[in-house]
């Protein structure tokens, strides 16, 4: 069992307070959504919490099972399994997929031996064409082609938490099912917990959350169930803007 644990997190880009005091608590095998107007702060809470620079910490605390997370270097985070589903995943000419993901495994200190086979039968599973295996990391493919590559990478590495930075931007239906889906498979089989930044409810609909959370002007506005997905689809965000906002 493994805990993310936000406290009362203020963090500002470019002198900039963005994120004002969000507290949200994500166990081993919980989905829960954050949803938001544009500009509320989504992404920015992703890259905190993945160590992405240009971001400065100004209060508040992150633990994943009692660690402080930002006494962490980004991939001392990975490591610790934390993983970050970027919403743009970058191009890496010349590192294919499976040496990343031997190398992931290596620096951790696993076993690399059963890599190989676990990528084939991954990008089986998310439907990913074999062929692109032999690519360089993202080079060439298609906006969903590479969504699927970051869910092959998600399920090969199998982190403790995943944040999913709106892996629906850009996808068609059919990539956006087969990707929500692995996640909650993952959430079942290997307990992952999940954090999923999404504007639209169509992901939420295979990805089920166990909350959703609204996040406006950098603090959660409301929390709830799955429900609350499905009032900010029918009614959009008015409702939870805080008065200053609205
Ligand atoms: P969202 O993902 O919810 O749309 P973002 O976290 O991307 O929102 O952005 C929240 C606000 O912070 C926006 O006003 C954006 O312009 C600003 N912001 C985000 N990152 C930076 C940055 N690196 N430098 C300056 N401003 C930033
Ligand atoms: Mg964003």
């Amino acid at each position: 069992m493994s805990v993310l644990e936000i406290r009362g997190l203020r963090a500002a880009a470019a002198g900039v307070e963005i994120l004002r005091g969000v507290d949200l608590t994500i166990a081993s095998g919980e989905v829960h959504a954050v949803m938001g107007p544009n500009g509320s702060g989504k992404s920015t809470l992703s890259h905190v919490l993945a160590g992405k620079p240009g971001y400065t910490v100004l209060g508040g605390t992150v633990t994943l099972d009692g660690v402080d997370v930002f006494a962490l270097p980004a991939w001392k985070r990975a490591q610790a399994g934390l993983f970050l589903a970027m919403q743009y995943p970058i191009e890496v000419p010349g590192v294919s997929v499976e040496s990343l993901l031997v190398e992931a495994r290596r620096a951790a200190g696993g076993d690399v031996e059963g890599v190989a086979a676990a990528v084939v039968a991954e990008a089986a599973r998310i439907g990913l064409d074999p062929v692109l295996l032999e690519r360089s990391l993202n080079v060439d493919l298609s906006g969903g082609e590479k969504k699927r590559n970051e869910m092959l990478q998600l399920a090969v590495l199998a982190p403790k938490i995943a944040i999913l930075d709106e892996i629906d931007s850009g996808l068609d239906i059919d990539a956006l099912r087969a990707v929500a889906r692995r996640v909650q498979e993952a959430t079942v089989e290997s307990s992952l917990g999940v954090l999923a930044i999404t504007h639209y409810n169509r992901l939420l609909e295979e990805l089920r959350p166990d909350h959703t959370h609204i996040l406006a002007k950098g603090l959660i506005v409301a929390s709830g169930g799955p429900e609350l997905a499905d009032q900010v689809e029918a009614e959009g965000y008015a409702a939870f803007l805080p008065a200053e906002a609205a």
